[in-house]
């Protein structure tokens, strides 16, 4: 063997996967087919501090390139809620290099520039295949994101509403002093539809703007552009000079589905989990079930399903809210989306808290007081669109 658990793609969930397993005792392999960490860096370019906080992590300024105190959510008519709380725009590939070296410290034999091509099984060990030969182990971990396809070569369906991927392109670029506010901007309605374009200050001149869109297909160039030219006139500028383009998918709605098999547990992007905060979360529950798995020498599916418990335990009610706001949103008019903006203009809500079914309930308790036809906008989520 060559190690008790071999885990493909270093990505924000199995790095800490990796991390995980081997600070449990362990011995864990970790193949990336990238020849350096976080290059080509991730679009992703910022989190808030909750989500970190969920993983036990705390936040290194070596990564952080700008600190944010919030979010605006933006109505189509330009009506604003503000969500104070901290985040930050990060520098994707200091970020991985970061989690990369924390994971190699924990003892995980960590190789780049291998690429995995299939994974057999034979007896009770998995024969991987890459790029570099073939290596062994009793359990396998995939955590090669969005694009998996080893996961499927498995047979695993691993998200329950893959057509609801969400497309996006990031764009770094500049402009004078487009960097300096404080407060991210979502905007939502149907410029971009199913879900949001975005500006993220990154500090001095820099900022990234982006478009995300859901069932239009993968090409969210079109809505970028849109998003271009009107971001322009929104902020007064002629010119923005573009720096890069960077494209992806996002499970965002897409609900993880199959994510375990004999010997094998699914992370991150490839298992439908979406986020930076929640694939590393993820990674870590794998991680800690994958070295209990290996100690006990019970790798099953029945063993492994420890791991589908406990993400569950935290997330399954999130991910369902979470989709069902995001499938109303994508099935509204603009004009609702305004109307239902306008109940929460101007308001303070730093009294939500708690977990997210926790918020929903006192969301939905702060419209039943203040505007109970508001309401009714949720209607559309039974539209057929
Ligand atoms: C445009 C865009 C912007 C986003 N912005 C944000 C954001 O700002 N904040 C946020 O929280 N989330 C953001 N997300 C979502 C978030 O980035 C992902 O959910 C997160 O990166 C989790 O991805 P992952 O860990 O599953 O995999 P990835 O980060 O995609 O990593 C997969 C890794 O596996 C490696 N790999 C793939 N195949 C193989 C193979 N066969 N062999 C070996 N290695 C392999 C890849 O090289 C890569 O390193 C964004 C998504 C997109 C598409």
């Amino acid at each position: 063997m060559d190690a008790d658990i071999i885990i493909i793609g270093a990505s924000p969930a199995g790095l800490m996967a990796a991390r995980n397993a081997s600070e449990k005792g362990a011995d864990v392999l970790l193949l990336e087919k990238k020849t350096g960490i976080g290059h080509p860096p991730h679009p992703a370019n910022s989190f808030f501090k909750g989500m970190l906080d969920r993983c036990g992590e705390t936040v290194d300024p070596s990564y952080v390139v700008h600190y944010l105190k919030g979010m605006k959510i933006i109505s189509p008519s330009g009506r604003e809620v503000v969500v104070e709380t901290p985040g930050y725009s990060i520098d994707k590939t200091k970020f991985d290099r970061f989690y990369a070296a924390k994971t190699e410290k924990a003892g995980v034999d960590l190789r780049t520039g291998i690429e995995v091509y299939n994974i057999l099984k034979a007896g009770g060990e998995f024969s991987v295949s890459s790029s570099e030969g073939t290596f062994s182990s009793k359990l396998v971990i995939i955590s090669d994101g969005i694009n998996s396809k080893l996961a499927g070569l498995l047979g695993l369906k691993t998200m329950k509403y893959p057509q609801d991927l969400a497309w996006g392109i990031e764009m770094d670029i500049r402009a004078k002093d487009l960097g300096k506010p404080e407060m991210f901007e979502y905007y939502v309605g149907n410029h971009a539809p199913g879900w949001k374009t975005t500006y993220a200050p990154r500090g001095g001149d820099s900022a990234a703007i982006g478009a995300y869109v859901r069932r239009c297909g993968k090409d969210a160039n079109p809505y970028l552009d849109a998003w271009v030219e009107r971001f322009k006139k929104l902020k007064g500028l002629e010119e923005i000079e573009v720096v890069t383009k960077r494209y992806g998918g996002d499970p965002i709605v897409t609900i993880p589905n199959e994510f375990i098999s004999d010997g094998v547990m699914v992370v991150g992007g490839a298992a439908g989990q979406s986020g930076l905060g929640y694939a590393m979360r993820a990674g870590q529950i794998c991680g800690d079930v994958a070295a209990g798995a290996v100690k006990t020498g019970d790798v099953s599916k029945a063993a492994l399903s420890e791991y589908r418990k406990n993400w569950e335990k935290e997330y399954r009610t999130e991910h369902y809210l979470g989709r069902i706001a995001l499938e109303t949103l994508r099935k509204m008019t603009d004009r609702e989306i305004d109307e239902m903006v306008r109940v929460f203009e101007k308001e303070d809500l730093s009294f939500i808290h708690g977990s997210a079914f926790e918020q929903a309930m006192q969301v939905f308790m702060f419209m039943l007081k203040k505007k109970p036809s508001a309401l009714l906008k949720y209607r559309a989520f039974l539209r057929n669109r």
